[in-house]
């Protein structure tokens, strides 16, 4: 069952166009504790990708079998595969902590 991302620091939930609108992003800002994290997930998307691509050649093969089978019922079956992959884009995005940035103050808890 695939989940969506939760914030790396107070677990908080994203609604799907939260995520969706942060998916191309780098870094995001939670809204709940608005600490920023790091958004990552992008080799869970080529694997996405990658399975749903040769999904689609193998749909688009059985379906050439199909005697009355024609291109442009061929044509929207591949652009319907295409479009459910890019709802599925963001279940594969992950928030991470962002790495602090360097310095060797190690002041601690000075927020909140
Ligand atoms: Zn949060």
């Amino acid at each position: 069952m695939p989940k969506l991302p939760l914030c790396p620091y107070c677990g908080a939930r994203f609604l799907y166009s939260e995520v969706r609108r942060s998916q191309n992003k780098k870094t995001g800002t939670c809204p709940h504790c608005e600490k920023p994290f790091c958004v990552g997930g992008g080799a869970r998307r080529m694997i996405l990708y990658a399975v749903s691509t040769l999904l689609l050649v193998g749909l688009n093969l059985s379906l050439l079998k199909i005697p009355s089978m024609n291109l442009t019922y061929l044509l929207a079956a591949t652009v319907l595969g295409v479009a459910a992959v890019r709802l599925l884009v963001p279940y594969t995005v992950r928030f991470f902590p962002e790495r602090p940035a360097r310095s060797d103050s190690a002041g601690n808890g000075k927020n909140s």
